[in-house]
């Protein structure tokens, strides 16, 4: 990953080709829920899918391109990202129903629309999506999920477009699925996506969505400035209790700390900076490898350049 000497010249060049949004060395921070983090060298809102294949054709060699949904598990570091940062925006936020409870919708949709739309059409299995504070395309490549179910339950299939613009269909047997993680590479634009629920009905489906919300709001910190989950849950494990056990739910870095709903939950209480939300979290998988012996995996992806941690 590299920095280019000029930006804006990039983006003039890319402004004459394109007719979306390109916005040189644009702050993240206020895109985030952690309200942390510097800036793309390049923003590129596309128009459209045609103007999105445009620009990954025309990018010169080299140039690094990652793809944001709603930054709902992201830490964006201090020295921003590289290259172009991609948003899908409007022109990818349909959704439309098929036969059989299938429904086919653009990659930048917000999981909570698609959970309603499939109660509006009474199909179930999306309830799980209700809570989960991200767009579709960011949930298949974290292949989220909650109260015991996840994306992969329900995925037929995605539309992928690589970095080079090149469109791509697969299957769910064409990937592979883990606890929040998945088999598309990090250039990989879910551009849209298949899923099939069930048939139900308005009140089966209400009575899982309100009961998926009062967990919720019970025992995480969802009006906080957050990412998720920190870290994974180790097998047979639990990070949060882990973190418990090893003493750290009272650890804080500045205006970063532990939340004290969800100890799993790391919460920007006011002006933290990503550097010291990234070594709040690199402290407590210090002291939680020390104290218990197990080696928590960061489940917040972590994107672009900070001062480095140095424990
Ligand atoms: C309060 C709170 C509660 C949460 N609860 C849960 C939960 O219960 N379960 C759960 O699994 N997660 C949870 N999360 C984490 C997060 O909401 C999910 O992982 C979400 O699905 C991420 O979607 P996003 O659009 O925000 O992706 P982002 O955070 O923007 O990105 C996450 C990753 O996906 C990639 N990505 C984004 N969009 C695309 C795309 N269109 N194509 C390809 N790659 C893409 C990014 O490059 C990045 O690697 C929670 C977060 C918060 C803040």
């Amino acid at each position: 990953m590299k920095f280019w000497p000029n930006a804006t010249k990039l983006a003039e060049h890319l402004k004459n080709n394109v007719k979306g949004k390109i916005l040189p060395n644009h702050s993240l921070k206020n895109l985030t829920w952690f309200k942390v983090g510097g800036t793309a060298e390049i923003l590129f809102i596309p128009e459209d899918f045609d103007d999105l294949v445009t620009l990954l054709k025309i990018k010169p060699k080299g140039t690094n391109i990652t793809i944001i949904g709603n930054a709902s598990n992201l830490l964006v570091r201090d020295d921003g990202i590289p290259g172009i940062v991609i948003i899908l925006g409007k022109s990818f936020s349909y959704i439309q129903k098929l036969k059989n409870n299938e429904i086919v919708c653009g990659g930048s949709l917000q999981n909570k629309k698609l959970s309603s739309y499939a109660l509006k059409n009474n199909i179930g299995g999306l309830a799980f999506l209700s809570n989960i504070p991200g767009t579709i395309g960011g949930s298949v490549k974290m292949n989220s999920g909650a109260h015991g179910y996840q994306i992969s339950d329900i995925l037929i299939k995605v539309n992928i477009l690589d970095s080079n613009g090149d469109l791509m269909e697969r299957s769910l047997s064409d990937l592979i699925f883990e606890y929040r993680k998945s088999s598309i590479t990090d250039e990989s634009i879910c551009v849209s996506v298949n899923i099939r629920g069930h048939l139900s009905t308005r009140e089966k489906i209400l009575k899982e969505i309100s009961s998926f919300k009062s967990q919720r709001i019970s025992s995480q910190p969802i009006t906080e400035k957050t990412g998720g989950s920190t870290f994974k849950n180790p097998t047979d494990r639990k990070a949060w209790q882990l973190i418990q056990e090893a003493g750290c739910a009272d650890m804080s870095v500045g205006d970063a700390c532990i939340s004290k709903l969800h100890s799993n939950f790391i919460i920007n209480r006011g002006h933290a900076n990503a550097h010291q939300i990234e070594l709040l979290g690199e402290n407590v998988r210090k002291v939680v490898m020390e104290k218990t012996g197990v080696d928590l995996e960061w489940e917040i992806r972590r994107l672009g350049y900070g001062p480095s941690i140095n424990l």
